[in-house]
Formats: structure tokens, sequence, C-alpha cells
């Protein structure tokens, strides 16, 4: 396994973003920040010789200190504000009977798919930010004001399994702070390739921290990685704070097969919602074909263009032959769910950071502050002015 290669001999190598990357390290002025999406340390490990599903969250921190990171920080602390703010629209919009079913948005194909092809059903779509976009403008507004800089020295960079990730962070509108939500996404490849390139022994580190508390996350935030996961940490919340009375299990396992289209009737204390998880974008026509024809009865939606969700993206380490392929996504899959079961934490309404930056700084969910940093028109947004190689 190459991992020990010299830098100098690479660095003519680097391409586009990794050579950003490197220039914002090097530069002393500028504080980086840096967030990893919950399928990176179900992944990364491969690229270094451990087995497929091998979670290394605390290699992952480890090693982005080596490479100069100022501040680790975690992508599962925006996805847990991201349900906090997809939790109370869908109640929000239960209550008024309007907008439904509504669509998830933190999968940044699946929304350029519906813009493209689906407009007339943008309404559905819910307006919250993806968790790396709300990850990036709480680090360069809350997460800034906590570190004492100015938000305009912050250089943010998500670590991601995905390539429609660099898309995202480009589109109009990923700036209501005044500054760019994120400036640089890197996918796990990019990472393991700089890594290896920076002679960063991977496999050997020993086990970081994530820099807190914008890295404090629940077992709900780390599913995000999986197809339904999304879903089962939005029932978790929504379902607990509609009804005041807890769920019998957070682990709800009907959601979790990975067939490309499942659908679920879930009930909870009189609550009755339908639910239905597309997995696959080739999967999601019919359904919105029903939707238009007003055939589909359905309350909540969740869309993940890729086909085990962000495990199996276009970002992550790529395997030589199908079988590989399938074996890989799968194990990865079930460390997301591993961690998940292990963790004391499970809902992300519970998650004390999270309640902590509403107290302190956002007010409430779907609250004025809120709306204006962590949701978007995305009707009209449909630009992107990126320049990545
Ligand atoms: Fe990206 Fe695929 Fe995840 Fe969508 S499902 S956010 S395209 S990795």
């Amino acid at each position: 396994m190459l991992d020990t290669v010299q830098e100098p001999l690479f660095a003519a190598h680097y391409r586009g973003d990794v050579k950003k990357l490197l220039a914002a390290l090097e530069d002393e002025k500028t504080v980086t920040l840096v967030q990893c999406a919950p399928a990176v340390r179900v992944a990364l490990g491969e690229e270094f010789g451990l087995a497929y599903g091998v979670l290394t969250p605390g290699k992952m921190a480890t090693s982005l200190r080596r490479l100069g990171f100022d501040r680790v920080y975690d992508t599962n602390f925006a996805a847990d504000l991201t349900i906090m703010e997809e939790g109370a629209e869908l109640l929000a919009r239960l209550e008024k009977n309007e907008g439904l079913p509504m669509f998830t948005s933190c999968c940044p194909g699946w929304v350029k798919y519906l813009e493209d092809h689906y407009p007339d059903l943008l309404p559905h779509l819910s307006s919250c930010k993806s968790p790396q976009q709300m990850g990036g403008v709480l680090f360069k507004t809350y997460g800034a004001e906590l570190a004492g800089v100015e938000p305009g020295c912050v250089y943010s960079v998500a670590i991601m399994p995905c390539t429609c990730k660099k898309y995202e962070c480009d589109r109009d509108g990923m700036d209501s702070s005044g500054f760019r939500d994120v400036d640089l996404v890197i996918t796990t490849r990019e990472l393991a390739q700089l890594l290896k390139h920076k002679g960063i022994k991977f496999a050997g580190l020993a086990d970081g921290e994530f820099d807190q508390p914008l890295g404090a996350y629940s077992g709900a935030g780390n599913i995000f990685g999986s197809t339904g996961g999304v879903m089962e940490a939005a029932l978790r919340s929504s379902l607990e704070l509609a009804t005041g009375v807890p769920l019998d299990s957070v682990e709800l396992n009907y959601l979790r097969g990975g067939e490309g289209f499942r659908v679920a009737q879930v009930e909870h204390q009189g609550v009755q919602l339908k639910v239905g998880i597309v997995a696959g974008i080739q999967h999601v026509a019919p359904l919105l074909d029903k939707i238009q024809q007003g055939e589909a009865d359905f309350h909540f939606i969740e869309v993940m263009c890729c086909p085990l969700g962000c495990v199996s993206g276009g970002g992550q380490p790529k395997t030589v032959l199908p079988q590989q392929r399938i074996h890989a996504t799968q194990a990865r899959k079930q460390a997301l769910y591993r961690h998940d079961s292990g963790l004391e934490l499970r809902k992300s309404h519970e998650n004390p950071q999270i309640q902590q930056l509403y107290k302190d700084f956002l007010g409430a969910p779907l609250g004025e502050k809120s709306h204006h940093l962590l949701h978007i028109n995305y009707s009209d947004a449909e630009h992107c002015g990126g320049d990545h190689e």
C-alpha cells in the first residue's frame, strides 16, 4: 500500500482543490477549520489497508491535525442541527397540512435533479441547508465568536464522500452570514491521497478527539451517512417532540433496508405518518410522477442519489470488482449503525451542545436567526460559481 511516499515527489501533481487546501494550510494569517461527514470515517481506513467498514473517527481527527488544521469539527454535529430544523419544518407542515409530502434536501444531486426535471414540485423540498452547509455557516458565526477569530480569516473545509458536495458549496445563496458557508470540499479519496503523499501513516495513528463544542454528536447524526438514516434520525426526534412521549425503541429497523424504494407506516401515540425512502436516483421518477398526479399520500420522503446513501458516494474509496463494492458499502453502512448503537446519546434533540447552541445563539428552530442562516429557497438558487478542476 502506497502510504510512505515523500511529499516533494508528488507536489507537482496536486490538482485544483488539493492545491487550494495546501495554500490555505500554509497561510499563517488563515484560521483553517475542517468538518468530516459521517460516511468518511467508515471508509477512509480502506485506503490504508484496513478492512471494509472499520470505524476511524479518532485517527481521522489526528490525521487532520497532522495536516495542520487549526480546528477539527464534525459534520455529525451539524446533522443533529439539521434534524432540529427539518423536524420542526415537518411538524409545521403537518399542522398546516401543506407542502406534503416534504422531501429531504441534504443530497445536492437530488436537489439538482428536482430543480431540473420537476421544478413544479420544489415547494415540497425542505428549505433546510444540508449538514455540510449548516456546519459551515455555524463555524463562521457561532464558532468564530467562541474562538475569538474574525470570520473573514476563517477558511472552512469539508471532507465529504461526495463529488456533488463541491457543487453545493458553490451554489448561490450559500453565504447568508456574509461569508461563504464552506470554502472548499475535499473528497475521502482526495484526503487519502494527500495523507499518503505527506507520509502520514493513517492506520497506525493514535485516536484524537474532535474540538468541542462543534464536534459533539448523537447516534442520530451519525446515521445520516446511510440510506434511511436521515428519516430515522428525523423520526426519533419529531415523534418524541410532537407527542412528549419517548419512542419504545430508537432503532427503527423497518427503515433500514437497501431496496431502491421502500415505504413504511409509522405510528406513535396517535400520530400516524406514511414515509418513503428512495435510494438511487433512478428510482425517484415514478414516485414523483405519482405525486404530480395526486396519487401518492406520503407525509415525508427521503431521497439519496447513491444506492446505499453517502456510504456509496462518488468521492469514496474505489473497489475493483462489483462484488467488492457491494461488500465495502454494506460494511460501511453496518459500521454507521454499530457506532450509533454504541453511543449513549441517540437523539439529536438530546445533544446538549445543540441545546446550548439554540440557547446562546440561534434562539428556536425555524426562528428568525435559524431561518436566515440555516435555510435557503432552493427555487431561487440555481447558479453555481465554482471553478473546480
Ligand atoms: Fe452525495 Fe450520494 Fe450522499 Fe447524495 S447520496 S449527498 S450524491 S454521496
